[in-house]
């Protein structure tokens, strides 16, 4: 006998509401009725562990597409319901927590409702015009019930004829979401959400051998990391993010105390900026998907990982805003955080090798990590490491000087640490520094200048950076006072330039100048072009070499002679600091041909 009843909610208001907001994300209806029916099963289970149920084995969630009658079904052999639980389960409960959602949807201010858990079967709506359930309870002799609603205010409810216990839900899509009835459309919707459940799940089965689940039950994360091989977290990865490149290395996270978490992070090969956008770290909850990338949970730092994180304790079911301040869902974040922290040590201190062919991958992420966390920056500042100019790495503090005592601190000078920022620009420095013995660190990718103000500010007393063209090293100089008289001659030349001039004794004696640019003003300069606040004028100071014969020979040269001679030393150096300008290479062509005409001549 089917009987009547009026759905006492109002919830002709709801539906708008809750289509309108969640239009773009209705597909997570599915993950929702196969999430119940996942939840069904475990319920029997229980059960049936307590000898109150009895075990017919062989659970599993059937999904049913049917293109001409435009339905979609999900069955399961869970729990079940009897009369009065479909009453109270899905005519009071399931629509009473859609109102529920709303009205916590309305407090948080439309922020975003995490997971949107809480929703649950009402959500079916949002692509039904009516649904209908077929239920059978695990209870001995319950019978079979036919429930049936449009979800808008009434609904019918009686017995019915079903085989077996557990759920049947019968979804009659509305007209414009027939696209749900498709099979391809479906096993997409499976795979992105169910493909962690922990039960098989059929999709369309024929009922023979070949019948394949779409979904894995035991995701490699959910198992001890003892029992997992190599290749097996390869093949998970390949086929949890489509990425055929092999990861450098993973993390397998597993604790249930004082949380419970559990993953897998895989750093994976990122050398240019465009690629540090792809990163995809997927949370679960109890091996049903939730989101990508929540930043509350997961630091931002950590998004360029790949991985999987399944938290059973996080309160997804509230407010974005509420997450961030939430104890527990910081501590999950510090822990996470920690452990990738331990591992790259334990990397470093056990396997180096591998550590340094993997740097070069790693670098970006670990200084981007450094700058952003500050419990992160502390465990892994030892092991961040650079080249040397003989092509070795060496860890960045190894250029630090010691830490000064409080009361030194005031005249205390932090150490200088040269560093160059590309190879071939900056050759004739390099050069010069190897020939004298000094060292200098390779700082070449694009997080660099912003890594390396970072250390400073982070560690003012023990280095200051330096690139390798900013001044002329101790080393590299022998004392010797000011050359007057060749000083002169260049600064005739250059003020009007904007150059200053100064004369050093090189130990180098083929170099006859240099130009050094001024550390602090280059890197102002830098920020300003990288916000695009426009190139400030070129600060360049040209360090003329008085150990240089032909430097010296200016000094007994006639005027016109030693005018040009000047110009072409000048531009000598200017060229192997940056490309010369055009109006600059056509003067440097007529000096070095007039040069050449007049050198030919006395042969
Ligand atoms: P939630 O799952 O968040 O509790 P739902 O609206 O999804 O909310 O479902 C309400 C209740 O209906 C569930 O708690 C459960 O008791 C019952 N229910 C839903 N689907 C099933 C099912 N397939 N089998 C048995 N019970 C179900």
């Amino acid at each position: 006998m089917e009987r009547q009843g009026n759905i006492s909610i109002s919830s002709e208001n709801m539906m708008p509401i809750i289509k309108k907001w969640l239009y773009s994300e209705k597909d997570i209806f599915l993950r929702e009725i196969v999430a119940n029916a996942s939840d069904a099963i475990t319920k029997l289970k229980k059960l049936i562990s307590m000898g109150d149920a009895k075990d017919e084995g062989a659970f599993r969630i059937t999904v049913t597409t049917d293109e001409k009658a435009h339905t979609l079904t999900v069955e399961d052999n869970g729990i079940g319901m009897t009369e009065e639980e479909v009453e109270k389960y899905i005519t009071r409960i399931a629509f009473s927590g859609a109102a529920d959602f709303l009205e916590k949807y309305e407090k948080a201010g439309g922020d975003g409702i995490i997971g949107h858990f809480g929703l649950g079967f009402y959500s079916a709506y949002m692509v039904s015009e009516r649904i209908e359930i077929f239920t059978k309870s695990y209870e001995e002799g319950a019978p079979a019930v036919h429930w049936e609603s449009d979800g808008e205010s009434t609904y019918t409810i009686g017995d019915c004829e079903k085989q077996g216990r557990g759920t049947r839900i019968v979804m009659h899509l509305a007209k414009d979401e027939k696209e749900f009835s498709k099979e391809s459309t479906v096993r997409g919707l499976l795979q992105k959400y169910c493909s962690f459940m922990p039960y098989e799940i059929f999709l369309n089965p024929k009922g023979t051998e070949e019948d394949k689940p779409v979904n894995t039950p035991v995701p490699l994360y959910c198992k001890q990391p003892k029992d997992c091989t190599e290749e097996e977290y390869k093949t998970f990865y390949r086929e949890t993010f489509n990425d055929y490149n092999e990861p450098l290395f993973w993390i397998h996270l597993n604790m249930e105390y004082p949380f419970r978490l559990k993953g897998i992070l895989y750093f994976p090969k990122v050398r240019k900026k465009v690629e540090l956008e792809r990163g995809q770290v997927k949370l679960y909850c109890n091996q049903v998907y939730v989101a990508d990338n929540i930043k509350e949970v997961i630091p931002e730092f950590l998004m360029l990982l790949n991985g999987v994180i399944d938290c059973p304790d996080i309160p997804l079911n509230v407010s974005r805003s509420f997450l961030q301040n939430d104890k527990q869902v910081q501590k999950i974040a510090s822990h996470i955080v920690k452990k990738v922290a331990d591992k790259l040590n334990e990397l470093y201190k056990n396997d180096r090798e591998k550590y340094e062919s993997c740097w070069p991958d790693l670098a970006t992420f670990v200084k981007f990590g450094a700058i952003k966390d500050e419990a992160f920056y502390k465990k892994i500042s030892p092991i961040i490491i650079y080249k040397n100019l003989a092509g070795e790495y060496r860890p960045l503090e190894s250029y630090f000087g010691e830490e000064p005592k409080e009361e030194d601190k005031e005249k205390a000078e932090p150490q200088t640490a040269y560093y160059v920022s590309d190879v071939d620009k900056q050759a004739q420095y390099i050069s010069m520094f190897k020939e004298a013995g000094l060292d200098a660190i390779l700082c070449d990718t694009y997080i660099d200048p912003h890594f390396i103000s970072y250390i400073e500010y982070k560690n003012p007393y023990r280095v200051r950076f330096m690139r390798i063209d900013a001044d002329v090293a101790g080393a590299i100089k022998e004392d010797a006072g000011e050359d007057a008289e060749i000083a002169a001659v260049f600064e005739d030349l250059l003020k009007e330039r904007g150059v200053k001039v100064k004369t050093e004794r090189l130990k180098n004696a083929t170099v006859p100048a240099i130009i050094n640019v001024s550390e602090f003003l280059r890197r102002m300069s830098e920020m300003n072009s990288f916000y695009d606040i426009g190139q400030s004028p070129e600060d360049m100071t040209l360090v003329v070499n008085t150990a240089c014969e032909g430097v010296q020979a200016l000094k007994t040269a006639e005027e016109e002679a030693r005018k040009t001679a000047a110009e072409y030393i000048y531009l000598l150096a200017l060229m192997n600091y940056r490309p010369l300008k055009p109006e600059e290479l056509e003067k440097f062509t007529s000096v070095s041909s007039l040069l050449l005409g007049k050198y030919l001549k006395t042969l």
